[in-house]
């Protein structure tokens, strides 16, 4: 099966700049990928498409076989997303803001409780789950968009630039985080533009430039190749 497939994606945003010039894409169920590319270069117009954030100009996407077109339900459900910008009500305590996404799944808030206390122990976060958002440093919020985008158990969790502005320590752990989480079946994809992150991590790789896949290939054919 395959996690993600992209077929001739293409953007045009309302200005008439054409982000994305028909990507194609797919990642295997269990994959850990790293979409590779420079500042400006689609990769969060990319992920913006496949989370239904951006609308697409033409092409096909699909979550685990649902086509986000035509079973959008059922490609979230199977989707966990996390945004490079903090997007929570910073008012919101750390637990709650956990557990409110959950209902937008419908998840019981009883199930709810359990997975939001599952990921803010394994993300560190436990001890600040009274605390309102907006009192959190910025690597506990980083984590909490983590925590907040596994509380429905997704089978494909995506990040966009995970480690972005985050200090080498709380890189580190992110990444032992993401490797467990990977180890235990879900399918991870992230964006980067350090390719030392996808080298650290990923098994497979895409390289994105001027809204066109330029690669597709294994880390190691990549690193061989340089
Ligand atoms: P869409 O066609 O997907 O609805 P729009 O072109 O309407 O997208 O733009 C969505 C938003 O992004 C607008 O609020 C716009 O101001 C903002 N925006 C415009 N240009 C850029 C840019 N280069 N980078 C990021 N955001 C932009
Ligand atoms: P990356 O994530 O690889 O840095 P983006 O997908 O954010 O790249 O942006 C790709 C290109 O699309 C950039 O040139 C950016 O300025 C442009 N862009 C992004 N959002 C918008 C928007 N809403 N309206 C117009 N142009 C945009």
């Amino acid at each position: 099966t395959n996690a993600l497939e992209i077929e001739g994606l293409t953007k045009t945003y309302g200005d008439g700049f054409q982000a994305l010039k028909g990507i194609d894409l797919h990642v295997r169920e269990g994959d850990f990928f790293a979409l590779l590319g420079p500042n400006g270069a689609g990769k969060s117009t990319t992920l913006g498409i496949v989370c239904s954030l951006v609308n697409k100009t033409a092409g096909k996407v699909r979550v685990f076989g649902h086509d986000i077109d035509t079973n959008l339900a059922d490609a979230k459900l199977n989707l966990g997303v996390v945004p490079q910008e903090f997007n929570f009500n910073q008012f919101e305590k750390v637990f709650d803001i956990v557990t409110t996404q959950a209902g937008y799944y419908g998840i019981p808030l009883s199930r709810a409780s359990v997975s939001a206390e599952k990921y803010l122990k394994k993300l560190g976060l436990w001890d600040k789950r009274n605390t309102p958002a907006r009192m959190l440093s910025g690597g506990m919020k980083r984590r909490l968009m983590i925590a907040r985008a596994l509380v429905h158990e997704p089978k494909l969790l995506i990040l966009d630039e995970p480690t972005a502005g985050v200090d080498i320590e709380l890189r580190r752990s992110m990444w032992t985080f993401l490797e467990e989480m990977n180890r235990e079946g879900t399918t991870i994809i992230l964006t980067t533009h350090y390719l030392e992150e996808a080298e650290a991590l990923c098994r497979n790789i895409a390289i994105i430039d001027h809204g066109k896949i330029l690669k597709h290939t294994s880390k190691r054919e990549l690193l061989q190749q340089l």
